[in-house]
């Protein structure tokens, strides 16, 4: 055992300090986990298949089984899924993926895939990339395309100087991580090609300013006429024109940004242009969804698991 850990010294808990027990799982460090055998059978074929091996006869001692999980591991990965534990909350990322990849990998406990699956998607929002990670070092496709679609709402492309390297380039191969950005590059490009051409706009319908006849909406001089989808052509508003010229920079960096949450940016100057906008931001929001939900994702994925 180490005693030098700045961290606190490991108290083993119940149920694991039982001396019921008929086996011992020792952490790295040495601490003494007391299990029982046919408990880690029925979760674990690497478990069942080490007790079908012939056991040695006539000790009376507890049989002991010495892992390379540290106690802090073994304690989390154990608590997981061991009858009569009270499960640990607040776990880190990266503490779901040190249990994630005992239990699963190691101990082949593919009855806790469920399970682990709900515990990587309750992590999505904050760090999509790790979650898309560990999702293809497990074969999850349906946990990394989920995740491989949060990422949009993030600037994952952005390199950043400043900024610690990122933790989770350590979790999957290099090739897997070309692929989410070459899946996000691309989704960036049929979001911000939504705010340069507006040929998926129908007019008059999509035309935001079809009402307006206030003069202090003024014209976009300099962009000229823009064509709407069947080769209709109108002129936009300035207000117009500047809100798809803001919009598509975020899209370009964040291709999952919502159109209709970047309304503030467009400031329309008549009721009926503010009303248009609604009705433009929705349909602009519509169309870049299914854009983006046409983006061959599985494919990309389906290259790294
Ligand atoms: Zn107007």
């Amino acid at each position: 055992m180490s005693d030098t850990d700045s961290f606190p010294p490991f108290v083993l808990r119940p149920p694991f300090d039982d001396s019921g027990a008929d086996i011992i799982l020792r952490s790295s460090e040495g601490i003494d986990f007391r299990v029982h055998r046919l408990v880690l059978s029925l979760a674990s074929p690497f478990f069942k298949d080490m007790f079908n091996l012939p056991q040695p006869k006539g000790e009376a001692e507890t049989p002991v089984i010495s892992m390379s999980e540290s106690a802090l591991v073994l304690d989390r990965a154990l608590r997981f899924w061991y009858p009569g534990a009270e499960p640990l909350t607040g776990e880190t990322l990266g503490e779901l993926r040190d249990t994630l990849e005992a239990l699963i990998l190691k101990y082949d406990m593919g009855f806790l895939v469920p399970v682990a699956k709900s515990r990587l998607r309750a992590q999505m929002a904050n760090d999509p990339v790790s979650v898309f990670a560990i999702s293809c070092r497990h074969g999850w496709r349906d946990v990394a395309i989920e995740a491989a679609k949060t990422s949009l709402q993030f600037p994952i492309r952005d390199l950043d100087l400043d900024s610690p390297r990122p933790a989770h380039l350590t979790e999957m191969t290099a090739d897997t991580y070309y692929s989410l950005l070459v899946y996000h590059l691309e989704c960036a490009s049929v979001a911000t090609s939504a705010t340069s051409s507006l040929k998926w706009a129908s007019y008059p319908d999509d035309y935001p300013s079809k009402d307006c006849k206030m003069p202090q909406c003024a014209l976009d001089r300099e962009g000229g006429t823009r064509e709407f989808a069947n080769e209709q052509k109108a002129s936009l508003r300035l207000w117009h024109a500047n809100y798809l010229k803001t919009l598509g920079e975020i899209l370009g960096r964040t291709p999952g940004a919502s159109p209709r949450s970047f309304e503030l940016l467009a400031l329309p100057t008549c009721v009926s242009c503010n009303r248009g906008l609604t009705r433009f931001s929705a349909a602009l929001q519509a169309h870049i969804e299914r854009e983006i939900n046409s983006v061959e994702l599985s494919n990309l994925i389906s290259e790294s698991l």
